[in-house]
């Protein structure tokens, strides 16, 4: 079997740094003890069943935004993710007294320098994102008045003659351009500001421009969404794409008339994981 590996895949420079940041909390016996991650520091529940192993506290609850996980916590240190969070949630965490560690992605942080920036010069504030995905939470939490866009149709009902327009850091490079297309030409004076990542684009450029092959595993936590959208990158290339978690998940694949096999991962996920499904698939070949 040819096993091709993408590159680049796996942790982007966001994540190393805020794994890092909360490695050194939880080994450091200065920040006030419990120490809490709000939500998952990054998509990827290898990782934090490690981190719990070392002593944090995963809050974390379906369907409940950051906001009111935060009602959850009343002592000790708080370690805000990579995704960031919105203006209500820090002072919350102010009022409680809490030590507060933020490991926001500087790429986030630009996003919601830039959205106060248009919001105080009176524009239209549109954000491209997905409903209920962390870092989108902290954006719109920024103001009610930013308008989420999720897809063409929710431009129906919008009208504005000075409308700034920016989005998710982890979207897919060709359905956030189908949708900025929609945008200028609705409003063609428009002030397009994409804010797709570095580490997002390379990712998604490289699952693109590969060699056609048999299979394609995305290897990554099936809540992330830079690993959704490598995903759909390669299926956009009519390659047969599998979304898996870890080797266990291929364990239960045929991969019976299997010959050629390209690999990439989210930037969330750790590079021994990438290298368990190698090591297996030289065996099973
Ligand atoms: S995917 Fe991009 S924005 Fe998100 S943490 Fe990584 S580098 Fe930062």
């Amino acid at each position: 079997m040819k096993i091709s590996k993408l590159t680049p895949q796996g942790y982007c420079s966001g994540v190393k740094n805020a794994l890092k940041i909360a490695y050194e909390v939880l080994s450091s016996p200065t920040y006030p003890r419990p120490i809490y991650l709000l939500g998952s520091i990054i998509h990827n529940q290898n990782v934090i069943s490690d981190l719990k192993k070392k002593g944090a506290i995963l809050i974390e609850e379906k369907g409940k935004s950051r906001s009111e996980l935060m009602n959850q916590i009343s002592s000790g240190t708080v370690i805000f993710s990579a995704h960031g969070v919105s203006p209500i949630v820090y002072e919350k965490a102010k009022a409680k007294g809490l030590t507060i560690v933020d490991t926001t992605c500087g790429n986030v942080l630009l996003v919601q320098q830039q959205m106060k920036k248009y919001l105080s010069l009176g524009y239209t504030c549109l954000y491209i994102g997905t409903k209920g995905h962390p870092e989108c939470e902290g954006i719109l939490g920024i103001s009610s008045s930013i308008q989420l866009i999720e897809n063409a149709k929710d431009l129906k009902n919008i009208s504005s003659s000075k409308v700034y327009v920016t989005n998710q850091t982890t979207l897919s490079l060709f359905e956030t351009e189908k949708i900025y297309q929609e945008i200028q030409k609705k409003f063609p004076d428009v002030i397009i500001d994409n804010k797709i990542c570095k580490a997002t684009t390379v990712r998604q450029q490289a699952c693109l421009n590969q060699e056609k092959v048999d299979l394609c595993l995305v290897v990554g936590d099936k809540a992330s969404s830079n690993t959704k959208k490598l995903a759909l990158a390669c299926q956009s290339i009519s390659i047969p794409t599998l979304l898996i978690e870890d080797v266990e998940d291929l364990k239960t694949i045929s991969l019976e008339g299997i010959t050629s096999v390209s690999i990439t991962s989210g930037a969330s996920t750790p590079d021994y994981i990438v290298d368990e499904i190698i090591e297996y698939l030289k065996r099973v070949d």
